[in-house]
């Protein structure tokens, strides 16, 4: 049976702050973020260096906490949760893909994208981890390590890790920072195209504005707050 897409956000946040100590004092680094994204969309997140993105990106995963604000992830509150309950949300929902790959050196591909299924005890892994590294055209590479593998063989590599189990969230930070424009132009169809297939709702930070134009929406950070394509607000049904 099909589920309504758009019955509530993945993302929701409500007055987000996330405030750092630093030698300096205390450093507002969000102040104040109100953003909705509904099931199913692809949001594009800009700004430049420094302006905050990958700290929004780590409040919506649940590995920053939010020191102000309300943060809800596909229908969870996260302030209602501790380490392992965000770590649980986390692997059963959430998909992330940072720049740099994040790939343990010492494992195979395989064993990479197994590794978060096999932390969950999940006694299909390996044969999940198989199929997801054939969806990235990797079924070849299975027993490579990393470091004999190309950038973005790499990359493709995490996101087979990152999608293996379908996440109904996607995180993205930079994924094609690392790899040089035509190999960034195929993983990213890559990604979309999963993102597809599965209805997952993608959430891409990058600084690359045509690739912020494929997803159907831009949010422009500066200086820790929205400056554009922000929260929706919603209409009231008349
Ligand atoms: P962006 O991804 O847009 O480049 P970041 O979210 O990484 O921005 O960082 C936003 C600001 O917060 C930067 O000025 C950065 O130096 C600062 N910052 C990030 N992490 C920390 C931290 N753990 N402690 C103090 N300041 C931080
Ligand atoms: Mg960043």
């Amino acid at each position: 049976m099909d589920q309504p897409l758009k019955q509530r956000p993945a993302i929701e946040l409500e007055g987000v702050h996330v405030t750092l100590p630093s030698r300096a004092g205390a450093v507002a680094i969000l102040r104040g973020i109100d953003l909705s994204v509904p099931s199913g969309d692809a949001v594009a997140v800009v700004g430049p260096s420094g302006s905050g993105k990958s700290t929004l990106l780590m409040v919506i995963a649940g590995l920053e906490r939010a020191t102000d604000g309300k943060v809800t992830v596909v229908g969870t509150d996260l302030g209602t949760l501790d380490e392992d309950g965000l770590a649980r949300l986390r692997a059963a929902n959430i998909g992330i893909v940072f720049q740099s790959f994040h790939l343990v050196p010492t494992m195979t591909a395989i064993e990479n994208v197994a590794l978060p299924m096999e932390f969950l005890d999940q006694d299909d892994a390996f044969s999940v981890a198989r199929s997801a590294l054939a969806d990235v055209g990797l079924s070849h590479r299975e027993t490579h390590f990393p470091g004999q593998l190309s950038g973005g063989e790499q990359q493709r590599v995490a996101i087979a890790r990152a999608l293996a189990t379908k996440p109904a969230l996607i995180l993205a930070d930079e994924p094609t920072g690392n790899l040089d424009l035509a190999t960034g132009a195929a993983v990213m169809d890559l990604l979309f195209t999963l993102k597809e297939r599965t209805a997952a709702t993608l959430l891409l930070i990058t600084h690359d504005s045509n690739l912020a134009k494929r997803c159907g929406r831009i949010v422009s950070l500066a200086d820790g707050r929205i400056v554009s394509g922000g929260a929706k607000r919603r209409v009231a049904a008349s």
